[in-house]
């Protein structure tokens, strides 16, 4: 790989998943080249620049803020030599390598790619989700889910999936009740799902019900709720709302160039990181439906820039 206009590897991402792939990609003495993007708030550093305090990631015992901590990758990913570009890759072409990675400001070329786009939460557009975004309203009850203010409080769930069948289960550990808000007259989880959901003493599945807002000074303290056969509208007082709706994985990019699943996720073999193109790795929740945290992120960016190097040692 001596060609000096083309770059060993470009990672598209600035969340823990591509920050930590240019921290071992830059140990790794291969100078890699990271478009941060700036999709979540305009800022780089993916979507822990959303949130306060993250209590999960190993290593900080008093918990440390989402930006603290990105800020914390960020100047890892630079003191070992990672180049940084605040940009948006707006196309790439994979048909041929090198590949060609192209933002507003420049085209690349490189030799390999990690894919480290992530993926963003499905939201409801209620008339008060912004002002209660963080401050009752959660898309991850895993992340939040502890809070103090959740603690012995009556917290609600949208969502009749999986998904929203584990956050309901997950959150009785810390709710007095949980109220699940189901759209329809059934949910669409595992049949195993729902009869742990029914089963469970303090979960109250509301049918046919959707969210019209949320309420309260400062935090939540209410969900607004309408009865869809009905139209009765009455308020449950929870103090957390929890959407489990969906994530939507950032690959439109990649639309015809990679496999893709049904739902747009990148399909990834060997632990989750290479893709179906040679030399193209991908890692964090761009790839995966299941975990969606911090630590799995970054673990899955190690093991992209780590399969990277030894995918660039072999064509050597
Ligand atoms: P992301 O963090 O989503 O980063 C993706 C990056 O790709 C972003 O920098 C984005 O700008 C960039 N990007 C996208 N498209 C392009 C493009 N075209 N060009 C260039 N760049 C692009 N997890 C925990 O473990 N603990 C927590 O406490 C926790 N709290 C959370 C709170 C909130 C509010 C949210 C939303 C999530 C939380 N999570 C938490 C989940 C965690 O943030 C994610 O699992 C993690 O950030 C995924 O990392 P990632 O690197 O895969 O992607």
């Amino acid at each position: 790989m001596t060609n000096p206009t083309v770059e060993n590897l470009v990672i598209i991402g600035s969340g823990p998943a591509g920050y930590t792939a240019a921290i071992y990609a830059g140990r790794a003495n291969l100078k890699p080249v990271v478009f941060e993007g700036f999709q979540a708030g305009g800022l780089p550093g993916g979507q822990l620049m959303t949130t306060t305090e993250v209590e999960n990631f190993p290593g900080f015992p008093q918990g440390i803020t989402g930006p603290d901590l990105m800020d914390n990758m960020k100047a890892q990913a630079e003191r070992w030599g990672a180049e940084l570009y605040t940009e948006d890759v707006i196309s790439v072409d994979l048909s041929q390598r090198p590949f060609t990675i192209r933002s507003q400001e420049r085209e690349l070329k490189a030799h390999s790619l990690i894919i480290a786009t992530g993926a963003t939460a499905k939201r409801l557009g209620l008339p008060s989700e912004h002002q209660f975004w963080s401050r009752g309203i959660s898309a991850c009850a895993i992340c939040d889910g502890a809070t103090p203010i959740f603690r012995g409080a009556e917290l609600a769930v949208i969502g009749a999936g999986d998904s929203a069948a584990e956050e309901a289960i997950y959150l009785t550990k810390y709710g007095s009740q949980v109220h699940l808000l189901v759209r329809s007259e059934k949910m669409r989880a595992s049949k195993a799902m729902q009869d742990r959901v029914l089963s469970n003493p303090k979960i109250k599945v509301h049918w046919h019900t959707e969210a019209v807002d949320v309420v309260g000074k400062g935090n939540m303290t209410g969900v607004q709720v309408r009865n869809n056969q009905t139209g009765e509208e009455s308020t449950i007082n929870a103090k957390g709302l929890f959407y489990a709706v969906g994530h939507k994985p950032n690959t439109d990019l990649f639309q015809g160039q990679l496999e893709l699943d049904e739902v747009g996720y990148i399909v990834t073999q060997h632990g989750g990181v290479e893709t179906s193109l040679e030399g193209v790795f991908a890692a964090g929740d761009v790839q995966d439906h299941e975990f969606r945290q911090a630590i799995t992120a970054a673990g899955t960016g190690c093991m992209a820039a780590m399969l990277a190097e030894r995918w660039l040692s072999s064509k050597n």
